[in-house]
C-alpha cells in the first residue's frame, strides 16, 4: 500500500526481475515486484486461461481495439480484427519506424513467446557481451539459466517421425540441399508433454496452435520456474497492474517509487508512493529505456549518463515466407513451437529459425524469422512536447537484415526452383521488415551502468534486464538475459547487501 517500506523494489516480472527475485529471496531479503500487466492466473469464460492464435480476443492484446498480428495478410488479406480494448498479454508498441511486440503480465516476455532457448556459439560471444568474462558464463551462469529455465531438446527419432513437425523437416531439406547447417534448437517447452499432445493423450497447446497470446498447457513460463520458485522462498510479493512512473531520490535515503494501479481498461484506480532501499530496472529494454530516458530528461534522475537511451537494436529480426512446389507439403498442423534453424551466421551474418505457420491449412509456405548481424543502433529520446519517450529507428535500417538473410533464402529459392511468398505482410511485400520480437539494449553494461548493472551516479540503482545487452544476440535472447542477471546479481549480493 502507499507509504510502505520495502527493502528491495523490483520493476518488471521477466527475466531479469525473476532471476533477481528468486536470487534475492534466496539470500533473505524481502523483495516486492511491480509489474504493469496482469497475473494470467484465472480462466476467463471459455475455461482458459489465454486466448488462442487463431481467435484473438481483448486477453490477445495490450489496450488495442484491433489486433496486430505480426503477419498482417494471407493471401493478401489483411487479417486483423476488432477486439475489445483490454490490459491483455501481447503489446505490440509502435514507435516511429519499428513495432515492438512484448509480453505483458507476471512472467513478461516468456507469456508469449516460442519458448527458443539458445545460448550463442562461444565464439560469438566477445561481440554480444564484450566486457563481460566469456570463460564464467559458459562455465557458471549460462548452465545455471539453462537448468533454471529448466531448457530440453527435442527427441530426434521423433522429429522425424511426427505430422506437426513435417514444416520444419522440410525446411531442413531444403537447408541442407543448399549446403547449410540446421541445427536443433533447445526450447522450454515440455517436450514429452508435446508428445503426449500428439499421442492425443492430454489437452493441446503447441499442437493446438497456441503462441504470441499464450500457452495454456506445456510451455514452461517464469510463472512456472523462477518465480514459482521465489514465491516459495515466502520472501517475494507480486503486485499485477501495477505500473511503476517515478523512482527518484528520497530524503531520508533509498527511493521513492511511485506507482499506478491500472483497471483493466488502462485507467488509473489509484496512484501510491514507496519507498525502496534499492530499485532494480526489470522492465524489459523498452520499459526500463523509456523509464530511465524520462526520468533522467524530467529531472528525477538527472545525475544518469548520457549512455542512458543508446545502443539499442532490433537483434536483426527480420521475416519471411517461401512458396514450395506441392510435393513439399508443410502440413495442415503445425506445433506452434520452432525447433530447429538454419546458421548461416559466419560466413552471412544470418540464423534463420524454420517458424510454424499454424493456420490449421495446408499453406505450401515455409515461414522463417531470421536473427541478423544488423549493425544499426538507436536511440531513446524524451519529447517534451508530447510527453513520450521516442525512438529514431527507421524502417530501412532493415535493409541489412534483408540482404544477410537473403545469403540463405536466395540460394535456397534457386537450388529449389522456388520463389518468395508475397502475401504474408501486405500486398506484394517479401519482407516483414517492420517489427521486432528481440528489442535489446537502451542501458547498456559496462556503459549506462558499472560492469554489473550498477547505474551509474545512484547507490542502490540496477538494471538487470534485455536493455544492458547492446542490440544483438546473435541468437534468440533470453537465455543470454537470464545468464547475464544470474552473473550479476551474484556480484551484487556478495557486494552490496
Ligand atoms: P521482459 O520479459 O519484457 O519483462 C519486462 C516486464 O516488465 C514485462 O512483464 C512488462 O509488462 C513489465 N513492465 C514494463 N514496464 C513496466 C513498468 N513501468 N512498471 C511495471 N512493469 C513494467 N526470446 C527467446 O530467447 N526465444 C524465443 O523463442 C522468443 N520468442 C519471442 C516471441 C515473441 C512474440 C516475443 C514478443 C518475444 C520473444 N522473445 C524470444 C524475446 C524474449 O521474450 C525477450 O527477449 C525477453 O522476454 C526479455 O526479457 P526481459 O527480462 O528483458 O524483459
Amino acid at each position: 500500500g502507499s507509504g510502505d517500506h520495502v527493502p528491495v523494489l523490483v520493476v518488471g516480472t521477466g527475466y531479469g526481475g525473476s532471476v533477481a527475485a528468486l536470487r534475492l529471496a534466496r539470500a533473505g531479503v524481502h523483495v516486492h515486484m511491480v509489474e504493469m500487466g496482469m497475473a494470467w492466473d484465472t480462466p476467463g469464460s471459455d475455461g482458459k486461461i489465454f486466448a488462442n492464435t487463431t481467435s484473438p480476443d481483448g486477453r490477445s492484446y495490450w489496450l488495442r481495439t484491433k489486433s496486430k498480428q505480426p503477419l498482417s495478410n494471407f493471401l493478401g488479406f489483411p487479417i486483423d480484427r476488432a477486439i475489445p480494448r483490454y490490459t491483455g498479454i501481447l503489446d505490440a508498441e509502435d514507435f516511429s519506424g519499428i513495432t515492438v511486440y512484448q509480453g505483458r503480465g507476471v512472467g513478461g516476455g516468456s507469456l508469449v513467446n516460442g519458448g527458443m532457448a539458445v545460448t550463442p556459439r562461444r565464439e560469438n560471444f566477445g561481440a554480444v557481451l564484450p566486457s563481460v568474462n566469456a570463460d564464467e558464463m559458459y562455465a557458471t551462469y549460462y548452465p545455471r539459466a539453462n537448468a533454471g529455465l529448466g531448457v530440453g531438446t527435442i527427441d530426434p527419432a521423433w522429429f522425424d517421425s511426427v505430422d506437426c513437425y513435417k514444416y520444419a523437416r522440410v525446411g531442413r531439406k531444403h537447408a541442407q540441399r543448399s549446403g547449410f547447417p540446421f541445427v536443433f534448437v533447445p526450447d522450454v517447452y515440455d517436450w514429452d508433454y508435446m508428445e503426449q499432445e500428439a499421442a492425443g493423450t492430454v489437452p493441446k497447446s503447441a499442437l493446438d496452435g497456441e503462441i504470441l497470446y499464450g500457452n495454456n498447457y506445456g510451455k514452461k513460463s517464469l510463472q512456472k520456474t523462477y518465480l514459482a520458485q521465489a514465491k516459495a522462498t515466502g520472501n517475494v510479493t507480486i503486485s499485477p497492474l501495477h505500473q511503476v512512473t517515478s523512482v527518484a531520490p528520497a530524503t531520508g535515503g533509498g527511493y521513492t517509487v511511485v506507482i499506478d494501479e491500472l483497471r483493466t481498461d488502462g485507467s488509473v484506480a489509484t496512484t501510491k508512493t514507496v519507498t525502496a532501499d534499492k530499485v532494480f530496472f526489470a522492465a524489459g529494454s523498452v520499459g526500463t529505456s523509456k523509464l530511465l530516458t524520462r526520468l533522467k530528461a524530467t529531472g528525477a534522475l538527472s545525475g544518469l549518463n548520457d549512455e542512458i537511451g543508446k545502443g539499442w537494436g532490433d537483434n536483426g529480426n527480420v521475416m519471411c515466407g517461401r512458396a514450395n512446389h506441392v510435393w513439399d507439403a508443410t502440413g495442415a498442423v503445425q506445433s506452434s513451437i520452432p525447433c530447429g534453424g538454419i546458421d548461416n551466421w559466419a560466413a552471412g551474418g544470418a540464423f534463420a529459425e524454420v517458424a510454424p505457420l499454424p493456420t490449421g491449412i495446408e499453406t505450401f509456405a515455409s515461414f522463417y524469422l531470421s536473427i541478423t548481424k544488423n549493425p544499426n543502433r538507436a536511440q531513446f529520446s524524451w519529447n517534451a512536447a508530447t510527453g513520450k519517450v521516442d525512438l529514431n529507428w527507421q524502417t530501412a535500417w532493415k535493409q541489412p537484415s534483408i540482404d544477410m538473410a537473403k545469403t540463405i533464402f536466395d540460394k535456397i529459392n534457386a537450388r529449389e526452383g522456388t520463389i518468395y511468398r508475397t502475401d504474408l505482410f501486405g500486398v506484394y511485400k517479401i519482407w516483414g521488415d517492420h517489427l521486432t520480437y528481440h528489442p535489446l539494449g537502451g542501458a547498456v553494461l559496462d556503459r549506462a551502468t558499472d560492469n554489473y548493472g550498477r547505474l551509474h551516479g545512484y547507490a542502490g540503482l540496477y538494471v538487470i534486464d534485455g536493455s544492458l545487452i547492446p542490440g544483438n544476440t546473435s541468437v534468440n535472447p533470453f537465455v543470454t538475459i537470464t545468464a547475464l542477471a544470474e552473473r550479476n546479481i551474484e556480484k551484487i549480493i556478495a557486494t552490496d547487501l
